[in-house]
């Protein structure tokens, strides 16, 4: 069957990226959450979890055969050659089955979605890439008082993910999502308009 035509969708903690996804959920559109995906990869028992514990101790794994996340999220934080090799670990994996979930869309366009899109937007072979972005202030806001965390966790956060300068370049739509839900709901309702006739025509447009 034909590929759908591939919009991925980004943007920094708290920026919005769920609340986005759920209104484009609600008009119809297939939401493929990469995040999710590259979780459940790493389930007790997957071959990513057992190559993981290869390439970094058994003691990544607990005595219920779960990944220890925050050990392995230490064990990666100041270390990029380590975070390359579990990237590799992970990323074909979650590819394979964003492919497969791909292969099962009836529907003209789909969203991908992910905080790391841009980080390998090649990899996941995109057709166009929209950027929910808010200031910093307001992720900090909205992250915090979502998650009940302190600002300074929030802020860890953003300095961890990519830069908001370099994410924005590599946009071909943003939404600033400033404002009200509504607000955002009808910023959605008008690329859902956009995305639905570029699949239509079956040309990747730029603008
Ligand atoms: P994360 O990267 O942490 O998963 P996210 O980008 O998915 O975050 P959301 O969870 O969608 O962000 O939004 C963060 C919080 O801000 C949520 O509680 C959400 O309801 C709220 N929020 C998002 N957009 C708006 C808005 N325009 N007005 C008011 N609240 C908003």
């Amino acid at each position: 069957m034909k590929r759908p035509y591939c919009v991925g969708l980004t943007g920094g903690i708290g920026s919005g990226k769920t609340s986005a996804t759920d209104r484009f959920s609600e008009l119809g559109v297939p939401v493929i959450d990469a995040d999710t995906i590259s979780h459940e990869v790493v389930q007790a028992g997957q071959p990513a979890l057992q190559a993981i514990a290869e390439c970094f101790g058994a003691e990544v794994i607990n005595a219920d055969g779960h990944l220890r996340r925050e050990y392995l999220r230490k064990l990666i934080f100041d270390d990029p050659s380590a975070r390359l090799k579990l990237e590799a670990i992970i990323h074909p994996q979650v590819f394979n089955e964003i492919s497969r979930r791909l292969s099962l869309v009836k529907f003209p366009y789909c969203i991908v979605c992910s905080p790391l899109l841009l980080k390998s937007k090649s990899a996941y072979d995109l057709d166009r890439i929209l950027v929910i972005d808010a200031s910093e202030k307001l992720q900090i806001e909205r992250a915090s008082r979502r998650d009940n965390s302190e600002e300074c966790e929030i802020k860890k956060i953003i300095d961890s993910q990519s830069n908001r300068q370099d994410r924005l370049a590599s946009a071909d739509d943003i939404i600033i999502n400033d404002k009200d839900l509504s607000f955002l709901h009808e910023q959605i309702g008008k690329l859902h308009e956009k995305y639905l006739n570029i699949a239509k025509k079956g040309v990747a447009q730029c603008s």
